[in-house]
C-alpha cells in the first residue's frame, strides 16, 4: 500500500490482485469502515461478493452513521455529518456508488450539485442570553499569547505530545476566546482531551481556518447519513451478491503469533444465543472494527431519560478489542479509550415539531425558513451561556424522505451531561426527551408560561445517550491503537476509530472509511495509490493564510515584540524586498 495524489492515480484503475478468487473475507462490524472496505474488496480487488462476508451484531447496517423512525417512539438521529471537500477516500469511492435517488448519477455527482446549488454558511453562531445572538461575526478573538499557544502546539513533534492533554497547552488565553467556543462545540472536544488528536485537526483543516466561524466550510448531505450514504452502500454491496448476516456477536478472534508473523485462526461468535465459530485459513482475510463510538449508546423517548448504561459486556467493540488486544502487544489498549465514561459521554436528542408554534422562535435566530429545503442553520448553533454546552442545528428539511413536510427535524446536543439545566435543573442524562426539548425552547427564547405546553404538544422529542462518544480523544500513546494492518499480519486488519492511520484525524467518516481502503490495499496488495490525506499543511499558502485568519486579520508583523526582536524582522524584511517572497507575503498579508 502507499500513498499518492492527483489524477493520474485518481482516475486508473488496478489490475486484478493475483490470488484473490481463491480468497474470502470475513468484516467484523456494518458501519463505514466495514461497507467501505467491502466496497474496495468488490471494487478495486475484484473479490466475488459472495466471497464477502459482513458480520454484523445489530438488525441493521450503518452502525454510528444512523437515521430512523422507531415507531411509538420518533425519529433519532444520533449525529448529523459535518463534512468536507476534502475527504479524498470517500470520494474516491462514492464516485462509484450510484445514488439511490436519481438513476444514472453517483452518490458524489448528488452532493456535489447539492452542495454547489446550495452552499453551506451561517448566519448566527452562538446565542445568549435567551435566543439573543452572541456576535461572534467570524471572530477568533484571540489574544497574541493564546494565538501563540496554538502556534505551540501546533509545530510541537508527535513524540512530544503522548499522553497529553489538551490543558497542558492552553490556558484560559485560548479556553475563553472564541476560538475554543467554535472548535470544541463544532467537533466536540473537552479540555482534558488529547493534545496530539487536537495538533492533528488543526494541521487535518489548515485550509479551513477562516470557514470555522460561519461553517463556510462544511458541506452535507441531503438527508441523514443513513439514508444519504449507507443504503447507497449497501445497495451497491447487494448488487455483487455480498452476503450480510445481522445478528451475529463476534466475541473474539484468535490469533496465532510467533516472531515476524502474525496468522488469523478463528472468529468466535455468538448467533441467535448460541456460541459457534468460523475457522480460518491463510486466505480468508478478517478485517475488525474493534472498538466504538456508539457502543453502549442508549434511547429514551419523549417521557423517559436515556439510561446511562457503561457496562462493557461480551459481544460488544470493547470486549471484544479486550480479548483480542490480550493476545499481541501490537493490538493496542482499549483501555486508555474506555476506563472513564465520564471523560467521554455526550448526549444528542432528535426534535420533532409537530405544528407551527416553535418555528418563529427558530427563524428568528437561524434568519431562514425552515421549509425552504435549502439550508437552514448552516451547522450548529451554540447556547453560549447554557450550562449544559448545548448547541443545536437544523439541516436541510426533510432529513428524512418519510418526514411530513410540515414537521421540521432539530438535532440537539450537549457535552456536559451531568451538569443542572438552566431552567429544567437537572443534568441532561436524567432528563426524558420533553425535559430536553423544554430547556432548548427556555434558550429560545419562548416565553417562560408557554415552554411546557410546547414541549409536551408542539414536539416529539428522543434523547440518546452516548458513554463512549468522545472515547478516541482520549489521551494516548504511540501503540495504543493498533496499525490498521499491524506488523507482521497475514490475514487480518483494523478498522475504523480506533485503528491508527497517519495524520489523518478521528471522529470523521473519512477516517473510518480511509482505514478500510487502506487494509484491502494492503491485504490484497492492490497496486494502485490509497489518496493521502489532503496536504494543506504542507502548502504555504495554506499556512500563511491561516495566521493571519486565527488573528481575525491582524498581520503577523503587527504582533508585539521587544527592540531586539523588531530589529531582527527589519533586517529580514530587507533581504526578501523585490523578490517572490515579499510578493507572497503581501499577497497573504503578512506584511
Ligand atoms: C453523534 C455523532 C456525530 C458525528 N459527527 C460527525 C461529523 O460531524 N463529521 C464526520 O465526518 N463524522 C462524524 N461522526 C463520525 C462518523 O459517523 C463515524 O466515525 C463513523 O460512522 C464510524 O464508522 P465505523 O465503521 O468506524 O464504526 P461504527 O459506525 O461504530 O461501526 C461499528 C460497527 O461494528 C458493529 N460491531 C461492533 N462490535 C461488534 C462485534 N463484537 N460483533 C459484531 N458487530 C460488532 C457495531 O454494531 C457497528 O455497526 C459522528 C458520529 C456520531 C456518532
Amino acid at each position: 500500500m502507499y500513498y499518492s495524489s492527483g489524477n493520474y492515480e485518481a482516475f486508473a484503475r488496478p489490475k486484478k490482485p493475483e490470488g484473490v478468487d481463491n480468497k474470502s473475507a470475513y468484516i467484523v462490524g456494518s458501519g463505514l469502515a466495514a461497507l467501505t472496505a467491502a466496497c474496495y474488496l468488490v471494487r478495486d480487488g475484484q473479490m466475488k461478493g459472495e466471497r464477502v462476508h459482513i458480520l454484523e451484531k445489530g438488525p441493521t447496517a450503518g452502525g454510528a452513521c444512523d437515521g430512523w423512525k422507531f415507531e411509538n417512539i420518533g425519529y433519532v438521529m444520533r449525529g448529523g455529518r459535518e463534512m468536507d471537500n476534502h475527504f479524498e477516500v470517500m470520494w474516491d469511492l462514492f464516485h462509484s456508488i450510484p445514488s439511490i435517488e436519481t438513476e444514472g448519477v453517483s452518490v458524489l455527482d448528488e452532493y456535489y450539485w447539492l452542495n454547489k446549488a446550495d452552499p453551506n454558511y451561517s448566519l448566527c453562531r452562538a446565542t445568549e442570553k435567551r435566543g439573543q445572538d452572541v456576535h461572534t461575526d467570524g471572530r477568533f478573538d484571540l489574544s497574541d499569547k493564546g494565538a501563540m499557544e496554538i502556534m505551540k502546539l501546533f509545530f510541537t513533534p508527535n513524540e512530544d505530545l503522548q499522553d497529553k492533554r489538551i490543558t497542558d497547552f492552553f490556558d484560559d488565553e485560548v479556553f475563553n476566546s472564541n476560538f475554543w467556543l467554535y472548535w470544541r462545540t463544532m467537533f466536540a472536544f473537552e479540555n482534558w482531551h488529547s493534545a496530539l488528536e487536537m495538533k492533528l485537526y488543526i494541521q487535518r483543516y489548515i485550509h479551513h481556518i477562516g470557514g470555522l466561524p460561519d461553517f463556510t466550510a462544511l458541506r452535507f448531505t441531503k438527508y441523514n447519513q443513513y439514508e444519504s450514504m449507507i443504503l447507497p452502500m449497501v445497495k451497491y454491496l447487494e448488487g455483487f451478491g455480498v452476503q450480510f448476516h445481522f445478528g451475529v456477536q463476534v466475541t473474539n478472534v484468535e490469533f496465532d503469533c510467533t516472531p515476524g508473523r502474525k496468522v488469523a485462526k478463528r472468529i468466535d461468535i455468538i448467533e441467535n444465543g448460541e456460541k459457534g465459530g468460523i475457522d480460518l485459513t491463510e486466505n480468508d482475510l478478517v478485517f475488525i472494527t474493534n472498538g466504538g463510538c456508539v457502543e453502549n449508546s442508549s434511547m429514551g423517548s419523549q417521557n423517559t431519560p436515556a439510561p446511562y448504561n457503561t457496562e462493557i459486556k461480551e459481544g460488544g467493540g470493547w470486549d471484544m478489542w479486550r480479548k483480542i488486544a490480550a493476545q499481541d502487544p501490537a493490538f493496542g489498549h482499549p483501555d486508555k479509550f474506555c476506563y472513564d465514561p465520564e471523560q467521554t459521554n455526550w448526549m444528542s436528542a432528535t426534535v420533532e415539531t409537530l405544528d407551527q408554534r416553535i418555528i418563529p422562535y427558530i427563524t428568528s435566530i437561524c434568519k431562514r425558513d425552515p421549509f425552504s429545503g435549502k439550508v437552514v442553520t448552516g451547522g450548529i448553533v451554540t447556547v453560549k451561556d447554557s450550562s449544559w454546552l448545548m448547541s443545536w442545528t437544523i439541516n436541510r428539511q426533510p432529513q428524512f424522505r418519510s418526514q411530513p413536510k410540515d414537521h421540521c427535524l432539530v438535532w440537539v446536543y450537549s457535552l456536559f451531561t451531568d451538569k443542572p439545566g438552566d431552567f429544567v435543573k437537572k443534568p441532561m442524562r436524567e432528563c426524558t426527551g420533553k425535559e430536553i426539548c423544554m430547556e432548548w425552547l427556555y434558550h429560545l427564547g419562548v416565553p417562560v408560561e408557554q415552554i411546557e405546553d410546547m414541549a409536551e404538544n408542539s414536539a416529539n422529542t428522543v434523547p440518546v445517550m452516548m458513554p463512549y462518544i468522545d472515547a478516541f480523544f482520549m489521551p494516548r500513546a504511540y501503540g495504543d491503537r493498533p496499525k490498521v494492518v499491524p506488523d507482521g499480519a497475514v490475514n487480518f486488519a483494523f478498522l475504523g476509530q480506533f485503528a491508527e492511520t497517519p495524520r489523518d484525524t478521528i471522529f470523521t467518516t473519512e477516517y473510518s472509511m480511509r482505514t478500510g481502503m487502506e487494509a484491502v490495499y494492503t491485504l490484497l496488495n492492490v497496486d494502485r495509490g490509497v489518496p493521502e490525506v489532503w496536504g494543506s499543511v504542507y502548502d504555504v499558502r495554506d499556512l500563511l493564510d491561516a495566521t493571519v485568519k486565527l488573528r481575525d486579520g491582524k498581520k503577523p508583523i503587527d504582533m508585539e515584540l521587544n527592540l531586539v526582536e523588531k530589529m531582527a524582522l527589519k533586517k529580514v524584511l530587507g533581504k526578501i524586498e523585490g523578490t517572490d517572497i515579499e510578493k507572497l507575503l503581501k499577497e497573504y498579508h503578512i506584511i
